[in-house]
């Protein structure tokens, strides 16, 4: 489809395309004959081709039109979040990059939530005042998006939240500009083992991206997967280019391939997802008690095993 990340991704690796931006896909059909397939858009126009590929976001409308309407619907974690980028001025920005300068998670003993704090972009590196800095704050449950209806509110929330962290988080949340607007993002899942072999439309269209695999930020799996469905896409589609493969067959394998990495991430990002929120498990979580390194990791093993023949001998 058009936009994002992974269509990007597919467009770069393709090299050769025909490339449409600000349309919105509405429906997805089989071309009379049935030999192709036709995309239709809000505008009225259409585009057929041979194949088409979703990428069209966690709220899929191509998804809709594989597996129906009711089993394309994402699962909402009630994992809320605000996610924004904004400048601030020359000190503030200089405060936001240390402790490290790109990337920090904080999480929050009482409140149950988690800050990310990260640089976007760094426009003019003499300029503090103009590079773009990135908060992500998740917490489980209320407030919900009917409960922070306005940007005041939401605003307010924010501010009174990261208060309450240590800095430099506390100044990215207490001193954004005052005329930053935001909504609050759901944490939802789809998993493709749902399945579309049935479907008119099978081996004509597929789904890649957050639309074939929508999974929570908080192991950074999302677009990752997304990169690796275009490189497999890309090369299945060479075989068939090149008459080993038929359509279908690149197909099959290339959703064979997304599945099986797929299926297996999702739990895994749902259990970190909800992990990070409660301080508790998260204390016994392995990278809290052993760290993220693997000098850390050899050490801490090698640390178990002293200790435990200690206990043979003492015993
Ligand atoms: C805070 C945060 C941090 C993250 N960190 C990481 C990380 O560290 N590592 C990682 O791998 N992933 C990370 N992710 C996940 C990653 O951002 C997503 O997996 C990725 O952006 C998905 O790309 P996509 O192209 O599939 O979908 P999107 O980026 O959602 O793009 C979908 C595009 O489709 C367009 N579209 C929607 N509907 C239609 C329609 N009907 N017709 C036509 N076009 C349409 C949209 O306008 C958009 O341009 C993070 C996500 C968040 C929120």
């Amino acid at each position: 489809m058009y936009g994002g990340k992974t269509l990007a991704c597919i467009r770069f690796l393709l090299t050769l395309y025909v490339q449409q931006y600000g349309k919105k896909c509405t429906s997805v059909s089989l071309t009379p004959d049935a030999a192709g397939v036709t995309a239709t858009f809000a505008d009225g126009s259409s585009a057929s081709g041979s194949f088409l590929v979703g990428c069209d976001s966690a709220n899929s409308v191509v998804r809709e039109f594989l597996v129906g309407k009711e089993k394309a619907k994402v699962e909402d974690l009630d994992i809320n979040m605000f996610n924004v980028s904004c400048a601030y001025p020359a000190e503030t920005s200089k405060l936001l990059r240390t402790k490290h300068p790109n990337f920090k998670n904080s999480y929050h003993p009482e409140l149950g939530m988690m800050y990310w704090l990260s640089i976007m972009d760094v426009k003019d590196p003499d300029r503090p005042e103009t590079w773009l800095h990135q908060s992500c704050v998740s917490w489980i449950g209320a407030p919900r998006v009917e409960d922070l209806p306005d940007q005041a509110s939401r605003t307010a929330f924010f501010r009174e939240r990261a208060a309450q962290f240590a800095e430099p988080w506390r100044s990215a949340g207490t001193k954004f500009p005052e005329n930053l607007s935001f909504g609050i993002d759901r944490t939802t899942v789809w998993d493709p083992s749902v399945g579309w072999s049935n479907s008119d439309l099978y081996g004509r269209v597929t789904l890649a991206g957050d639309s074939a695999h929508a999974m929570p930020p908080h192991r950074g799996q999302g677009l990752n997967n997304g990169l690796n469905d275009a490189a497999v896409l890309v090369e299945q589609l060479e075989a068939v280019k090149q008459g080993k493969k038929s359509l279908k067959e690149a197909c099959e394998a290339y959703e064979e391939d997304m599945r099986g990495r797929t299926v297996k991430e999702i739990p895994i990002s749902v259990a970190q997802a909800r992990m990070v929120h409660s301080w508790e498990t998260l204390m016994n979580a392995p990278f809290i008690k052993l760290g993220m390194h693997k000098q850390a990791e050899a050490e801490a093993l090698e640390k178990a095993k002293k200790d435990e023949e200690n206990n043979v001998e003492a015993t």
